[in-house]
């Protein structure tokens, strides 16, 4: 069945796609711009959010100057946990509280972008972390109103947090990871300035590039925006709107980045024309999830990060940790094998754009051959090899499953449904993908 047959199918649903994307400046200097920025955006007393490593960075000092030059006053939050949880979030609202400013700054990667944008949140509409928290786990209650104005510096080329209005946690009790959406979460303005990428080891390179990856793969064969059901209200249509023409346009472009220049970039930190256009493409990818939603790797990755007992990662801090984008690639070649079927012909664009031969290949050997060449883009820049490679084994599935059913703003956006079977089997294809 092709994506053109399913979207026949569409009586009762959505007939339009809505684009949102915040002002960005992306080139090499940029960060210079941080003060002059801030200031337009109203700012007067800005919280600089940023994490322990990034503060001991020149980038830090360049913001800050920035800053400073523009006559603005700055208080400093550098206590941002790497993979938020809901108490290290806390003790950032705290911070905010207290601190009382009239916009953010955030400098760092995904981790320090999403902190500033529940600090916002909380601040600017106080509630409870869990009124907004995507259902099950939270109370899924709409934020009610515009947030503090916030400048997003992302110095990882993977999360897209800078143009998103998405938020991620680890919610301690629940072993699960999970999170806010909103387009009211989306930061005002982004400053992309690739000359940060300089500084990151390779082994996160490696991880957050695979994240951008999925980002795209997981976007353009997400169900499409006409399979799904129309909102009650115009307002109410969700960002997980589905795959639609301005994302694959994102899509296509980061796919194709990915595949010419992401080994490139893993393997030598001073190539800076390959670490550049990753930085691009994870903006791209960014602004393309943004509008279209990811699916099932990225539920399952919530899962595997989740649920991690000893494995700690070269290039991190000490574990246990499975970092974000290495715990999407994990699933993901296993998704693309059985959801082929879904939307063919999309599948084998992808692998094309991504460098496989795809001479003499019908759109049926599309699943396969994504999958494949995800595998070996995962080995040639040092990705952990499956589940196994994390240290989970067959005996884990259940557990994994139980921790992934719960991600259903994800699960509801692939070209089909997904139930624990289906899950069952995608866990344990991911076991190992040798042989
Ligand atoms: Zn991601």
């Amino acid at each position: 069945m092709t994506c053109r047959h399913l979207a026949a199918y569409a009586a009762g649903c959505d007939t339009a796609f809505t684009v949102d994307a915040s002002r960005v400046t992306f080139g090499r200097g940029a960060l210079a711009e941080a003060g002059d920025r801030a200031r337009a955006l109203g700012m007067r007393r800005v919280a600089l959010f940023t994490d322990p490593r990034l503060r001991a960075l020149p980038w830090f000092d360049e913001v800050g100057a920035s800053l400073a030059a523009a006559g603005l006053e700055v208080i400093v939050f550098d206590d941002v946990a790497i993979e938020p949880t809901d108490v290290s979030v806390d003790t950032a609202v705290r911070f905010a509280r207290d601190a009382r400013p009239d916009g953010y700054v955030s400098l760092g990667g995904g981790s320090v972008i999403d902190t500033a944008k529940i600090a916002n949140l909380l601040t600017t509409h106080p509630a409870p972390l869990r009124t907004y928290v995507n259902a099950p786990l939270g109370d899924a209650q709409p934020v009610p109103g515009p947030l503090a104005p916030h400048l997003a510096c992302p110095t990882t080329s993977g999360t897209g947090s800078e143009v998103t209005g998405i938020a991620i946690f680890d919610w301690l009790e629940h072993h699960a990871k999970t999170g806010i959406a909103s387009p009211r979460l989306r930061p005002s303005e982004a400053i992309v300035d690739p000359r940060t990428t300089t500084t990151l080891p390779a082994a996160v390179v490696a991880a957050s590039g695979m994240d951008v990856l999925c980002h795209a793969l997981e976007s353009f064969t997400a169900r499409q925006f006409t399979q799904r059901a129309a909102p009650a209200a115009p307002s109410a249509r969700p960002m997980s709107q589905g795959a639609n023409p301005w994302s694959d346009l994102g899509c296509r472009e980061a796919m194709r980045l990915a595949g010419t220049y992401l080994s490139r970039a893993v393997r030598d930190a001073a190539d800076t024309e390959a670490r550049e256009q990753i930085m691009w493409a994870a903006t791209l990818a960014g602004i393309a999830f943004g509008n279209a939603g990811v699916h099932v790797p990225h539920a399952m990755a919530y899962a595997i990060a989740g649920r991690v007992r000893t494995f700690s990662p070269a290039g991190y801090p000490s574990g246990p940790i499975v970092p974000h984008g290495m715990a999407v690639g994990i699933g993901a070649p296993a998704v693309f094998a059985r959801f082929g079927a879904y939307c063919p012909e999309r599948h084998l664009e992808a692998a094309a754009l991504l460098g496989a031969d795809t001479h003499g290949a019908t759109p049926a050997d599309g699943g396969a051959l994504l999958a494949r060449q995800v595998i070996e883009l995962s080995r040639t820049i040092g990705l952990p090899e499956g589940l196994a490679g994390v240290g989970y084994t067959s005996a884990d599935v259940d557990d994994l499953i139980a921790g992934t059913l719960p991600q259903q703003r994800l699960l509801a956006n692939a070209p089909c449904t997904v139930d624990s079977d289906c899950l069952r089997e995608l866990f344990s294809a991911a076991l190992t993908y040798s042989g």
